[in-house]
């Protein structure tokens, strides 16, 4: 991630054990979500965060919790600290930061996640871990199994708030507040800070700072978008004469529907291509295998729902195809920040049907960009209507993309016909710096 910062982790109170580790991690200064964040979680504030994934959020609190975890000691089965998170993927890719993070410390974590053995869970527990890191369900059940004690909580953090309340998961949530000690800090983050969010934070969190990074500001400017007009019947033979006609290194194909996840499969492995599935029905130990081929480059293409649009850390992704115009507009920003991640370059691609055009605006709205609907040249119509998806023809390369772009300007859509690219960079107004805050943690977070 590029972070263009003068400021250091140091100025940010963070101790030197914990800045050591992140050296080694390779970050060089503080992301605006952290520079904000840090210093209030150190002192103990509730903190209420408006940032999404790859805005390196994550560290904004997992760093400050390691140092206030590292502070004190723990009792036996009275984990201090509970970090819930909406998805298995994305605990699980929080749990590989704290890894990261924590490699000089003695702290212990467990991942508990639905999907999993919960036997092999109830046995991580005997270990007396520090931290959970657990989806709301698992975590209750649990619980209710006597597992788990938890009046020894100091610091809850909800991650992707906004996410909990898409999947209903916000009663789960309540029950756990009540299962923790009153006082207690408190961290939400959420990629959107919308009226049901802040009724949200005021029901969990306490005289909160809020902190946020905008929503434009986490488009990489690496990335180019390009929003393509099709018809809705037409969208499989466009979708797959342009994963044929790019050069890309891999892909992620994003659905809003779980149905055409498996036709879309279908149609890619007919062509021979290298092609997996990630969606929110299949087995844990499934979609981690999918997941981990995916990563280690043995799957080139990933057609999933948004699933794996939230949280995930893939890296070196050069395609994003939304075979769907997302229907939340922070869907697009979380689908599309795939790609373009630690300042490569990436390229979006968006099917737009003209039903779309109503959400297509909702993201211009949202990230501040024009993102024009460009027609897909009648030449490409007419051999991806004839394109024999048993068959593996070879489609020239001047049918290629940068043809659509310059070539044919008749627009399905009737828009503008022209190339529209780039995110804003983020203001970041940071009023004074907290020093050394790391030896001043709040008395009520140690034991
Ligand atoms: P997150 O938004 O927490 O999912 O982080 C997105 C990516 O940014 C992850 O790969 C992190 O390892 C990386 N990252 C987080 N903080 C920094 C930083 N200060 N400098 C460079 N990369 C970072």
């Amino acid at each position: 991630m590029k972070t263009e910062s003068s400021v250091t982790f140091a100025t940010l109170g963070l101790s030197d054990k914990i800045i050591k580790s992140v050296e080694d991690a390779g970050y060089l200064h503080p992301t605006p979500i952290q520079e904000k964040s840090i210093p209030y979680v150190l002192m103990g504030r509730d903190v209420l965060g408006g940032a999404q994934t790859g805005t390196g959020k994550t560290a904004s609190y997992a760093l400050p919790i390691i140092d206030i975890l590292d502070s004190s000691s723990s009792k036996a089965r009275m984990p201090r600290a509970l970090l819930l998170a909406p998805t298995r993927e994305l605990a699980q890719q929080i749990a590989n930061n704290f890894s990261v993070y924590s490699k000089r410390h003695s702290l212990k974590y467990v991942i508990l996640i639905g999907g999993e053995s919960m036997g092999d869970q109830e046995k991580a527990l005997d270990t007396n871990p520090d931290i959970l890191i657990a989806t709301p369900g698992r975590l209750l059940d649990l619980f209710e199994r006597g597992m788990l004690i938890l009046s020894g909580v100091k610091v809850l953090v909800i991650d992707e708030a906004d996410r909990m309340l898409d999947m209903g998961f916000i009663p789960d949530i309540e029950r756990i507040a009540n299962l923790l000690p009153r006082i207690r800090q408190t961290l939400l983050f959420s990629a959107t800070l919308g009226k049901e969010i802040r009724l949200l934070a005021n029901q969990f969190l306490i005289n909160p700072r809020e902190v946020r990074v905008a929503p434009s500001a986490t488009i990489a400017i690496t990335v180019e978008h390009i929003m393509l007009g099709a018809e809705q019947k037409k969208k499989r033979h466009v979708l797959s004469s342009l994963i044929k006609s790019e050069n890309y290194q891999n892909a992620i194909v994003f659905c809003n529907r779980k149905k055409d996840i498996a036709s879309i499969v279908s149609d890619l492995k007919k062509l021979q291509l290298s092609v997996g599935e990630l969606h929110g029905d299949m087995h844990q130990y499934k979609r981690t295998n999918t997941l981990q081929d995916f990563k280690d480059g043995k799957l080139k293409i990933l057609v999933s729902s948004d699933v794996a649009g939230r949280g995930l850390d893939i890296d070196k992704v050069s395609h994003v195809f939304n075979y769907d115009v997302p229907i939340h507009a922070e869907d697009y920003v979380h689908r599309i920040g795939r790609t373009g991640r630690a300042g490569r370059t990436g390229k979006a691609i968006t099917l737009v049907t003209p039903d779309d055009e109503k959400f297509v605006d909702s993201i211009r709205k949202l990230t501040g960009q024009s993102l024009q609907v460009k027609s897909f040249s009648r030449k490409i119509m007419h051999e991806t209507k004839n394109l024999d998806l048993s068959v593996k023809k070879k489609i020239n390369h001047d049918n290629s993309l940068s043809q659509l772009e310059n070539g044919n300007k008749k627009n399905i859509n009737s828009n503008i016909d022209s190339s529209s690219s780039s995110g804003g960079g983020s203001k970041n107004t940071r009023s004074g710096k907290i020093i050394g805050m790391g030896n001043h943690i709040p008395d009520f977070l140690k034991d």
